[in-house]
C-alpha cells in the first residue's frame, strides 16, 4: 500500500488503470475483457444502483426480468439493430461437453449442437419486444414502463476495467407507448433523470445532447445521451436514451386498438446506464493520492482511526467514540472504527486516502485528554481539530460540503475545457493543445463528420440539448449551419 501511484501527468491511462487495482474496485479475470468487480467497488455500484432504481420508481417504472438468450433469427428481425450488433456478438451452438475419445480432455459434444444458436443478449429490444407482442392488444394496456438489472456481452476488441468491457453490468429501461408524442417524451425524460443523477449524486457534470445519425443506436429514430469530460480531456458517453419510433414493434408485430378501435403499431423507448459510471466517477474525481468519493455513493463516508499504545489505550478511545459512531449511525452516516491492530495508522491513513473515504477521524491519547478529534477531508486533504461537542454537526456539514465542492471542481475544469472555435486550423490545433470539448459549426453531413473523424479522431458528442440555435458556417466545408456541435476525442 501507499502512494506508489502513478501520476496523471505522468500516465493518465496508466493511474486510472493502477487506481482502480490499488483501491480494490476491480481487477482483470482469465476471461479477455472481462473483469472481476471486488466487493468494495461493487459497494459503491451497489449505492448507485439503489438510487437509480428509486429514480426509475419514481417516475413510473417497475422492474422485471427477460432471458440472457436470445434466438439467432430474432436479432436479425430489425435490419439497422443486427447490423450494429453482429459484429460483437457471442454465440452459443452447443449444449454439452463430452470426454474426448483419446482421453485429452473435455470437448464439445458434437451430437449436442443448438437448432437454433442462441446470443448471449448485447441488449435486450428484440426478446423484449417479442415478449411485448404477447401483453399489449389494447391501448388500455399501455403504456408499458420496464425496467430490468441485468449483464450484457458485447464482444468489444479493445477493453478498459469499467470503462469498456466485454461483459457489463447495466439496467435497460423498454417502455412501450400509444403514441410517437409520449415514447418522445419518456426518452427525453431518461436523459433528464440520468443527468440528475450524474450531477447531484455522482458530483459529475453533464452535457446533455441528441447523438447525430452515425453516432445513433442501431434501430433508434433519436438517441438522447449524456456526455461528462475526464481530467485528460477526453469525453466520456455515461448514459443513453433512445427514441426508437415504431421499428421494434414493426419488426415483431406489435399492434394496439387504439381509442377510435384502429390498428397501430407501438412506440418505444429504451435507455441504459452501465458499470462504465464507475469509470466516470473515478476519473472525474481523483487525484494522485487515489480516489476520490462523493459523500453520497461512498461505501464507508467517515473512518476512525485509532492512534494508540497497548489495549489499555484502545479501550479507552473505543469508549470515547462510541456515543459518536452511534450518532452518526443514527443520522444514516456510514462509519467504520478500524482498530485492526495489524496495521499502524500511517498505512491505514495512506489506504483510506487511497480508498476515498471522504471524513477520516485521528483520535490519539492526546485527543482524550483535550476533547478534541482530529478530522481530515479527502478532497482538499485539509486536516482540522474538532471539540467533540462540535463533530456530528462538523462532519454533516463536511459530508455535504465535500459533495458540492468536487462537484464544482469538476464543473469549473469543464468550463474551462468548452472552446468555441470558427476555422478547422483551430480546432485541430485546440484538440492538439488542449483537448476537451470543442464546439464547432458542422455541415450536418455524414461525410463531414468521417472526414473529422478520420483526420483528427475527434467524434460529434453530442448535438446539444435543448438546441440553441445559431447561424454560421461548417468549419470544414463552409456550407450553412444552423448550431453549434460538440466535438471531442473519446473513451
Ligand atoms: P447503448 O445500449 O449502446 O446505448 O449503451 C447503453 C449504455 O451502456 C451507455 O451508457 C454506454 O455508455 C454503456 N456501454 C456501452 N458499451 C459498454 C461497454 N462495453 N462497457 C461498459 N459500458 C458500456
Amino acid at each position: 500500500m501507499g502512494k506508489n501511484l502513478t501520476s496523471r501527468s505522468e500516465d493518465y491511462s496508466r493511474w486510472y488503470n493502477e487506481l482502480v487495482v490499488k483501491a480494490d474496485l476491480a481487477e482483470n479475470s482469465g476471461v479477455r475483457g472481462c473483469m472481476v468487480i471486488k466487493p468494495y467497488g461493487f459497494a459503491i455500484w451497489e449505492k448507485m444502483q439503489a438510487q437509480l432504481d428509486k429514480m426509475f420508481k419514481e417516475t413510473g417504472h417497475e422492474n422485471a426480468y427477460f432471458p440472457l438468450f436470445i434466438p439467432k433469427s430474432y436479432l436479425s428481425k430489425e435490419a439497422s439493430h443486427v447490423e450494429g450488433f453482429a459484429k460483437e456478438c457471442a454465440v452459443v451452438t452447443h449444449y454439452r461437453l463430452k470426454n474426448a475419445e483419446d482421453g485429452s480432455g473435455i470437448v464439445v459434444d458434437e451430437e449436442a449442437k443448438l437448432e437454433e444458436e442462441l446470443i448471449v443478449r448485447p441488449t435486450s429490444e428484440t426478446i423484449i419486444w417479442d415478449t411485448y407482442r404477447r401483453w399489449i392488444q389494447s391501448y388500455r394496456d399501455l403504456p408499458i414502463m420496464v425496467n430490468q438489472w441485468a449483464n450484457v456481452v458485447r464482444w468489444e476488441m479493445r477493453t478498459r476495467l469499467f470503462l469498456r468491457t466485454a461483459e457489463f453490468l447495466w439496467q435497460e429501461g423498454h417502455t412501450a407507448h400509444a403514441t410517437r408524442q409520449e415514447a418522445m417524451d419518456e426518452a427525453e425524460q431518461m436523459m433528464h433523470v440520468y443527468a440528475d443523477f450524474a450531477e447531484s449524486y455522482m458530483g459529475v457534470p453533464v452535457i446533455k445532447g441528441t447523438k447525430t445519425e452515425s453516432e445513433r443506436f442501431a434501430g433508434a429514430e433519436e438517441t438522447f445521451c449524456i456526455e461528462a469530460l475526464m481530467q485528460d480531456g477526453k469525453a466520456l458517453q455515461a448514459g443513453t436514451s433512445h427514441f426508437l419510433g415504431q421499428n421494434f414493434a414493426k419488426a415483431f408485430d406489435v399492434k394496439f386498438a387504439t381509442k377510435e378501435g384502429k390498428q397501430d403499431f407501438v412506440w418505444a423507448t429504451s435507455w441504459g446506464v452501465s458499470t462504465r459510471l464507475m469509470g466516470a466517477l473515478i476519473m472525474t474525481h481523483s487525484d494522485d493520492n487515489g480516489l476520490v468519493l462523493p459523500p453520497k455513493l461512498a461505501p464507508i463516508q467517515v473512518v476512525i482511526v485509532p492512534i494508540y499504545k497497548g489495549m489499555e489505550q484502545l479501550d479507552a478511545i473505543a469508549e470515547r467514540v462510541e456515543p459518536l459512531i452511534k450518532s452518526l449511525r443514527e443520522k444514516g452516516i456510514s462509519v467504520k472504527f478500524d482498530k485492526r491492530d495489524t496495521h499502524k495508522p500511517g498505512f491505514k491513513f495512506n489506504e483510506y486516502e487511497l480508498k476515498g473515504v471522504p471524513v477520516r477521524l485521528a483520535v490519539g491519547q492526546r485527543d482524550l485528554e483535550s476533547g478534541t478529534f482530529e478530522v481530515a477531508r479527502r478532497d482538499t486533504l485539509e486536516k482540522e481539530s474538532v471539540k467533540a461537542e462540535e463533530i456530528v454537526d462538523r462532519i454533516t456539514a463536511l459530508l455535504e460540503d465535500i459533495q458540492k465542492n468536487i462537484y464544482q471542481k469538476a464543473l469549473d475544469f469543464r468550463s474551462d475545457h468548452i472552446t468555441k472555435v470558427d476555422t478547422y486550423e483551430e480546432f485541430k490545433n485546440v484538440l492538439e493543445e488542449k483537448g476537451g470539448f470543442i464546439s464547432a459549426h458542422w455541415d450536418g453531413t455524414n461525410e463531414t463528420e468521417e472526414r473529422i473523424k478520420n483526420e483528427t479522431k475527434a467524434t460529434i458528442r453530442c448535438i446539444p440539448f435543448p438546441p440553441e440555435k445559431e447561424e454560421g458556417s461548417c468549419m470544414v466545408t463552409g456550407n450553412p449551419s444552423v448550431q453549434r456541435v460538440l466535438f471531442a476525442k473519446a473513451y
